[in-house]
């Protein structure tokens, strides 16, 4: 029997492992015990700042995968079977790496500067202008470790929030219309295959729905080109996710894209691969890391909705027809991923996505 190791043990792991369980595939999360892949797939602590405990891990798997770009990664370099390649989640751990990358592969980004002090916060504020956001460069995630500078009296405020959190970056703000992301998929041989463009709407910074096709199907073929140069030079393997911010011209038509953020993983925007696509983005993730063949992406109109906090009573929910309930079994805490419930098709939306978005508030 295939086994896949994967570093996490979150959601993301759990839905790996749930995709490829009809294959056979056995999932060993490296992780918490109390996460919640592990009521579908073994969970093992590693220590990741040991080698001794990476290496007793890595025995006891075929190949190895990621759920998270922020791990230490000290003892994975140079490690055989660990797909992505370990050097690409240095990219996409920091924001200022991210953009740099980005900006030297042609993709327009939004300006930025590194900050490291007041000072350089209140140069960079005058540099890029008002609006601006202040980010952490690492380890932010559902907009976790932002600030939003409205205007120049929010510099202290900004500086004494984040200040004390590392190395930051000051991105202006873009005046977006809305945000799309690309996920895509590379095999080891490297065949490429390309999920639809997918809307995303964000409350908060967290992401809250997810809807394909998007309104920008004219800029396919143009992230296609981008995210697949981009995946050919890092000879990458598995699923990787790129946000976009999309502006419209004065018709309403997508015309610019500025590239956000990327992540070298499977994404929550890609959740409604799950039921809406013939291979799901997990389960094309875990096929290019172990090497079969790709999954078809062929896909049906559909909406994901994100159960941030609760997830809706499920008597309640499942009368509605054709819903798809995920719940990620979490424990209910404010502002938490806990689930996701996708709809499918044009009379599954058209009928229960209102009733849905009243269920969830
Ligand atoms: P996630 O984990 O959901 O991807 P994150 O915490 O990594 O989020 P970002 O994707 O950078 O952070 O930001 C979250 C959201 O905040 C974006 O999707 C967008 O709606 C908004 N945002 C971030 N940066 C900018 C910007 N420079 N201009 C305008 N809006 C922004
Ligand atoms: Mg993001």
């Amino acid at each position: 029997m295939t086994k896949v190791g994967i570093f996490g043990s979150g959601q993301l792991a759990r839905m790996m492992a749930l995709a490829v369980r009809p294959f056979g595939i056995e999932v060993i999360c490296a992780g918490n015990k109390n996460d919640c892949a592990s009521d579908v797939a073994t969970v093992v602590e590693v220590d990741m700042s040991c080698e001794k405990s990476i290496n007793n891990f890595l025995d006891k798997v075929d190949y190895a995968t990621f759920e998270t770009e922020n791990i230490e990664t000290e003892h994975l370099l140079n490690k055989e079977n660990i797909y992505p390649p370990v050097s690409v989640l240095h990219i996409g751990q920091n924001r200022l790496n991210e953009k740099k990358y980005f900006n030297g592969n042609n993709m327009v980004t939004a300006p930025y500067k590194a900050v490291n002090s007041l000072q350089d916060l209140q140069n960079a504020v005058s540099e890029i202008g008002i609006p601006c956001i202040l980010k952490t460069c690492c380890g932010g995630y559902d907009g976790k470790g932002q600030f939003v500078l409205k205007d120049s009296s929010y510099i202290e405020d900004a500086w004494n929030e984040l200040g004390d959190q590392g190395q930051l970056i000051l991105e202006g703000f873009v005046d977006f219309d809305y945000e799309v992301s690309l996920i895509g998929v590379r095999a080891r041989d490297g065949q490429k295959l390309f999920y639809p463009l997918t809307e995303n709407v964000h409350i908060d910074g967290i992401l809250h729905t997810s809807t394909v096709p998007s309104k920008a199907q004219n800029l396919q073929i143009q992230t296609e080109e981008y995210m697949g140069n981009f995946l050919d030079k890092l000879n990458y393997v598995g699923v990787m996710t790129i946000e976009f911010f999309v502006k419209t011209n004065k018709n309403g038509i997508a015309e610019r894209i500025i590239a956000n953020e990327m992540a070298p993983r499977v994404h929550n925007s890609g959740h409604w691969t799950i039921d809406g696509a013939t291979s799901s983005q997990f389960e094309n993730h875990i096929r290019a890391v172990a090497g079969l063949p790709l999954g078809d992406v062929s896909y049906n109109k559909s909406v994901m909705v994100n159960c941030i906090g609760s997830m809706p009573d499920l008597q309640k929910t499942l009368k509605l027809p054709n819903i798809k309930y995920h719940s990620y079994q979490k424990e209910p805490r404010s502002k938490r991923k806990v689930g996701h419930i996708n709809l499918v098709g044009e009379q599954t939306i058209s009928q229960n996505l209102d009733k849905i978005l009243g269920i969830i508030k």
